[in-house]
């Protein structure tokens, strides 16, 4: 790419310079840098999207979990009406549906897999989401998410006693009902408190009776009954705070 390359002017004079595909671009810290343009068609494993949120699980990808690759103690479930944030535009939405993900670096955003060093630890048997992510094509949707996303039932169909409880903790703490909950309370329903406490006493009642009772590792809480209540709770606008002996609940109020 080395002919000339011309912009005519709204005066009439001729603007010349040769055409190349070196551009005037900035470095990480701002400073000018002469850079390409260049085409991206493979991933090349520069970890980007690894750093900005993790995996979802498809039914396809059992068999990863299956063979070790992934244990479930490297997952958690996202319950329906759970508010998650976007990768895509970086919104708060609640969860239309439940779906099982990787989980990440604890207080970061970055994928449980990724390794500075080496990138994506598990790449040859990595996810179907992230070998169906195309960030040159911003192909960002996946397909059939619905019938396609991996849930807790095909995980512990078998085990009938933990089915139940996991029923019964969503009929019992229903992440819909918190937030109708919270946000009449935040309106003056204060009567709401009462059931509000509720929730949060059967959310930890039901994860201390599984480990109790079915021998459930503290690792396998956040799969089998997703993230606590409290946990959970700032992204409901519900601040918990430890005030001597006792939790002080707080609304924040959003407008
Ligand atoms: S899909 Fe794109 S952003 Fe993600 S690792 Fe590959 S090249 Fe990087
Ligand atoms: S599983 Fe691998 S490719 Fe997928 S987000 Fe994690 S580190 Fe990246």
């Amino acid at each position: 790419m080395d002919e000339k390359f011309e912009i005519i002017l709204p005066d009439g004079t001729i603007f010349r310079s040769k055409k190349e595909s070196i551009v005037q671009g900035f470095d990480e810290e701002g400073k000018p840098k002469k850079m390409k343009f260049i085409q991206k068609t493979e991933c090349d494993r520069c970890g980007q999207c690894c750093q900005l949120d993790t995996p979802i699980l498809l039914k396809e990808d059992l068999p990863i979990l299956l063979k070790g690759y992934i244990t479930e103690k490297d997952i958690y479930t996202i319950r329906e009406g759970e508010r998650i944030r976007s990768r895509i535009d970086g919104e708060i939405y609640d969860a239309s549906m439940e779906m099982i993900k990787i989980k990440p670096i604890f207080g970061t955003s970055t994928c449980l897999f990724y390794d500075n060093a080496v990138g994506c630890t598990i790449y040859e048997v990595r996810p179907t989401v992230c070998r169906e992510f195309e960030c040159w094509s911003q192909n960002y949707t996946i397909t059939g998410l619905e019938k396609r996303r991996l849930t807790r039932a095909d995980l512990f169909r078998d085990i009938e006693i933990l089915m139940q409880a996991i029923n019964t903790h969503e009929k019992k703490c229903s992440l819909n009902q918190f937030s109708e909950l919270v946000e009449e309370y935040a309106n003056g329903k204060e009567e709401n408190f009462d059931k509000i406490v509720d929730m949060f006493l059967f959310d930890q009642a039901i994860r201390s009776w599984a480990k109790e009772k079915l021998n459930i590792q503290e690792n396998l809480l956040p799969v089998v009954f997703g993230r606590t209540l409290f946990e959970l709770a700032s992204l409901f606008n519900l601040i918990i705070e430890k005030e001597g002996e006792n939790f002080i609940m707080k609304v924040r109020r959003t407008s």
